[in-house]
């Protein structure tokens, strides 16, 4: 970043900042003071039609570039982010809150898929038949989309768009990201970074705002695909409204992501994953551990093993080598310690509490320490809702089977995790969990990135998943070309008004 003290951030437009003429500003806080640092721009609808106007010329000439000059460009991209990593995750803490590590390892996932993204070209490999019929071959191609849009939401600001947004530059389309209003900074590093890389102007582009931007670009002819990442009703509401406008729509939405201990398992590594898993970047992450599913008779030995460990994490700013960082704005700390009262009322067991917190931070951060409950039951808010902050669950059940059947009950699948011994059982949940992403004594099983990362259920809308082979899926379209070159002494087939049949 160039410089964080700037009071306005602007969009990105024509490869430099860019005012716009929106009249709109939305705040943008520092979590661990609890003070508007900032404001950011929020695009009016002209805002988007102009931003998309260049994209359309800029992705013309960027799918006619060859492959080596993309990927000299990808591979330059990769250099100057790794070289620049430091300071995208200040970006990335300043706004978010998530302590400074942890960006760096957000950073760090990110850098993956533009690494990923750098071998696209094997990918972009299309199939030859030789010689189908007399004279005939035919092949395959992969071409671009044109203009494709990238909505993400707040808590990774640097790794979800970079999810997409390098391998729909090296399938040659051209990316307008609209970054969270929440932290908006980090997108505009990435953007300084293509720049850099040599990207041509107007091949990514960065739009601010909030819904007002996301209806122009899910509206706008322009616009061939949409990659939203987000709550579930709006990545609903994206893809509803996405594929109305006849563009093709990969939605990611929310999730409750169940961890099942097995009672041969290791506790006390089962213990460490659900307090890692459960409160790393305060909960908000779409594949936290939200509910810890005990298997007769694990949670009486599970559950001091857990508080224990909780016990000795720090919350604090995220600048001071805590543990911890606050929640990303007043109003969602607000909802999530809600969420503890309600637990309470409720009956559950409230084992440690959060909201006695003491940081080591401003008195006016928005603060939530680690929080855990026992005894949580099916029917309490704490379970069916999507909390998204520090507050994990324990669900007691008495077999395999009862695990199971409350994981597939759920109408999220985006992660799950099972911890046991016994690989036989691995494998039988490996198999029978309706689930898009498992791990198996992995907590967080986000795919590498030359898998596919994406959930199921009301955790995607779509068919597609991000990264991978099916990222390049997404962002291409196929075309199977079908060629006559006769032998120059071959005699002329002449006319045949039958349909076209293999000789
Ligand atoms: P959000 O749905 O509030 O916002 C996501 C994006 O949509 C933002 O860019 C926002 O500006 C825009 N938006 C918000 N309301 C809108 C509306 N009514 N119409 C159009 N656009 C709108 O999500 P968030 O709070 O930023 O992020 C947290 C959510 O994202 C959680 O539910 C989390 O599980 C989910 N998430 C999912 C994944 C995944 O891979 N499945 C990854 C990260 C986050």
């Amino acid at each position: 970043m160039d410089d964080m003290s700037t009071t306005t951030i602007e969009h990105w437009r024509g490869g430099q900042r860019w005012p716009g003429s929106g009249e709109r500003f939305g705040d943008v806080y520092d979590p661990a003071t609890g003070r508007v640092a900032r404001q950011v721009a929020l695009a009016s609808g002209a805002d988007v039609d102009a931003v998309v106007a260049d994209a359309v010329v800029a992705g013309r000439e960027w799918a006619a570039a060859s492959l080596s000059r993309r990927t000299g460009v990808l591979f330059a991209f990769r250099e100057a982010l790794h070289r620049r990593r430091e300071d995208v995750a200040a970006a990335i803490t300043a706004e978010h809150g998530k302590v400074l590590d942890d960006a760096l390892g957000e950073v760090q996932r990110g850098l993956e898929v533009v690494e990923f993204a750098c071998g696209a070209p094997h990918l972009l490999k299309g199939g030859f038949s030789d010689g189908v019929s007399t004279g005939v071959d035919v092949y395959s191609i992969r071409q671009p989309l044109g203009v494709v849009a990238v909505i993400s939401p707040f808590n990774f600001p640097a790794m979800v768009p970079l999810w997409f947004v390098p391998v729909a530059i090296a399938c040659g389309n051209a990316v307008v990201l609209k970054p969270s209003e929440k932290d908006p900074s980090a997108s505009l590093v990435l953007a300084e970074l293509w720049a850099e890389a040599g990207l041509p102007p107007g091949v990514f582009s960065v739009v601010h705002g909030d819904k007002v931007a996301v209806d122009a670009l899910l509206e706008h002819p322009d616009v061939k695909a949409a990659s939203f990442v987000g709550s579930t009703p709006v990545a609903r509401y994206v893809y509803e409204r996405g594929t109305a406008h006849g563009k093709r729509v990969q939605a990611l939405g929310g999730a409750k992501n169940h961890m099942v201990v097995l009672p041969d398992a290791d506790l006390e590594a089962a213990a460490d994953a659900a307090v890692s898993a459960g409160f790393g970047s305060a909960g908000e992450r779409c594949m936290a551990i939200s509910v810890i599913v005990a298997v007769d008779p694990v949670a009486d030995g599970l559950v001091p093993l857990i508080s224990s460990r909780m016990g000795s994490l720090r919350t604090g700013d995220g600048r001071r080598n805590c543990d911890m960082g606050p929640l990303v704005t007043g109003a969602h700390r607000d909802k999530v310690s809600s969420y503890v009262d309600a637990g309470a009322a409720a009956g559950a067991s409230l084992v440690v509490d959060g909201r006695d917190v003491v940081p080591d931070g401003d008195a006016d951060g928005f603060w939530l320490g680690p929080t855990l409950f026992d005894r949580v039951t099916p029917d309490m808010s704490i379970y069916t809702e999507e909390i998204f902050g520090p507050v994990l669950s324990v669900v007691r059940v008495p077999t395999y089977d009862d695990a199971l059947a409350l994981v597939n009950a759920n109408p999220y699948g985006n992660g799950t995790a099972i911890f046991t011994h016994d690989g036989g059982a691995a494998r039988r949940f490996q198999r029978e969990v309706e689930v898009g992403m498992v791990g198996i004594n992995v907590p967080i099983p986000v795919p590498m990135a030359y898998y596919s990362f994406g959930g199921w259920k009301s955790s995607l809308f779509g068919d597609t998943h991000a990264h991978g082979v099916e990222g390049v899926h997404f962002f291409t379209r196929g075309k199977v070309v079908t060629s006559r070159w006769p032998d120059p002494g071959a005699p002329r087939a002449g006319v045949d008004l039958g349909f076209p049949r293999h000789s």
